[in-house]
């Protein structure tokens, strides 16, 4: 064991103070600890005792025991084992395993799904699928022992095991320690851990403002360093994590943190231009509105989709572009239809956007004019439209941001409630969108203000 992993600093180039003196993990009995069988879900205590009867190691790892820990209710149950993935799923008729490179086994109970990893060897990224290196695998021995498996993780608080044979939490890394500390501290040296795996500067945002943790300075000083490392990371492996990031219940706060450590700009860089070349406040206002929307209905368990999350963060750049194309003399509809092909060319070289959202995304777009046609039944067909309920809740949040008039909004609520159009002012009549009245004269072209 120990020489395996001593090969494996060794590889790494870790200096040498980040080799742990010992491997004797601290060991908190039950009455050192709060968590309680009770608290863990049903299925994955099944997968737990069931793999234990076959006589295997099986321990329940990661952010379910981190946060039952803390006393929070856990997203998902992983589960480690020393049984290769196709023993698992000679235990269990419900498995499907996963995963190309690095296999993973899938239980399913219904909807639910445990899900079983094989403890990694030190010589396996781990970064997931897909990822930089990800799953890669330097060589033939990938599995390894549950040290080694500990050693692969990414924060100490995540290298937590619960040993349901005697409910006791095995800690090979100090992460009960930090877990106390409130401190998010990588495993191993930090700028080899993220540039193994960039994507860990994400989890480490993303655990900061869900877990309200500090980063550990050394680690917080390689991610202002190291946020470039982003653009090693598959577009597709960005899209999952950016909904993990923006859809965890924490938006608003995990973009602050993002935008903090430089880590937005990498991501969304036309945005983020927008932003940082900000005017009165509006579209970092546009943003977080939306962002205070998202988390606000993940409280209140309303659905949230990935569509109405990527037209908000986009619409800045898009519109920036719409409105050059309107004065350019282009028609309102081909102008948005332009500006929203060429914001997303450019975003998903970064970000990968599957088409079953960016269709869906660009109707939000596409419909946004023709809230500002309130004639004869225009109306009517607007609020026909498949997409309407999307289109008009974005289209409240760009009143909220102060983007559009308030006028207009309430036009529209009250054209919900009462089930017919209220009388539009005359001037708001006449309005086309091209024309609408800015409440923002610095960017009116002087063209139109004469
Ligand atoms: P949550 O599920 O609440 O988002 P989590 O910590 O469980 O948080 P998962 O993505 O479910 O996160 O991963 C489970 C565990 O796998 C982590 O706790 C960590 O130990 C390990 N892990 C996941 N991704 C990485 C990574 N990129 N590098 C190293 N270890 C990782
Ligand atoms: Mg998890």
């Amino acid at each position: 064991m120990w020489s395996r992993v001593k090969k494996y600093f060794k590889k790494s180039n870790m200096p040498a103070k980040a080799l742990p003196q010992r491997l004797q993990p601290r060991i908190l009995s039950r009455s050192e600890h709060v968590i309680s069988r009770a608290y863990i879900n049903e299925y994955a205590l099944k997968v737990l005792y069931r793999l234990r009867e076959h006589g295997y190691q099986a321990y329940l790892v990661g952010g379910g025991v981190r946060d039952l820990l803390l006393g929070r209710e856990p997203k998902d149950f992983d589960v480690a084992t020393d049984a290769t993935p196709e023993q698992v799923r000679r235990v269990f008729r419900n498995c499907r395993l996963i995963g190309r490179r690095f296999r993973l086994a899938h239980i399913h109970f219904g909807a639910e799904i445990i899900e079983v990893a094989t403890f990694r060897g030190a010589g396996v990224e781990h970064g997931e699928e897909g990822g930089p290196g990800g799953g890669m695998l330097l060589r033939d021995n990938c599995y390894g022992t549950i040290e080694e498996d500990a050693l692969r993780r990414d924060f100490t608080v995540n290298a937590l095991y619960y040993n349901i044979d005697n409910f006791s939490v095995i800690d090979y890394a100090d992460g009960v320690r930090d877990l106390e500390a409130g401190r998010l501290r990588l495993l191993g040296d930090p700028e080899s851990r993220f540039r193994e795996d960039p994507v860990r500067m994400l989890r480490a945002v993303r655990f900061a403002a869900k877990l309200g943790f500090f980063i550990d300075p050394e680690c917080e000083q390689q991610i202002y360093q190291h946020s470039a490392l982003l653009h090693e990371v598959p577009p597709a492996r960005l899209f999952d994590e950016i909904l993990k990031l923006f859809m965890g219940g924490m938006a608003v706060e995990t973009f602050a943190k993002m935008r903090h450590y430089h880590l937005f700009g990498h991501l969304f860089p036309d945005t983020e231009k927008c932003l940082s070349r900000e005017e009165q406040g509006f579209p970092i206002t546009f943003v977080v509105r939306a962002l205070e929307n998202t988390d606000r209905r993940i409280e209140q368990g309303l659905s949230v989709t990935p569509f109405f999350l990527y037209a908000a963060l986009l619409w800045e750049p898009t519109r920036r572009r719409y409105e050059a194309l309107l004065a350019a003399g282009e028609p309102s509809e081909v102008a948005m239809e332009e500006a929203a092909s060429e914001v997303l060319a450019r975003q998903i070289q970064r970000i990968s956007i599957p088409r079953r959202f960016s269709l869906p995304l660009r109707e939000i777009w596409a419909l946004q004019p023709r809230f500002y046609q309130r004639r004869g039944k225009q109306p009517e067909r607007l609020i026909g439209h498949p997409r309407f309920r999307a289109a008009y809740d974005f289209m409240l949040l760009r009143a909220t941001a102060g983007e559009i008039e308030s006028e207009l909004a309430d036009w529209w609520r009250q054209m919900l409630e009462g089930g017919e159009p209220p009388p539009v002012s005359q001037s708001a009549a006449e309005e086309r969108p091209t024309r609408k009245k800015r409440r923002r004269p610095r960017r009116r072209k002087p063209a139109r203000a004469s």
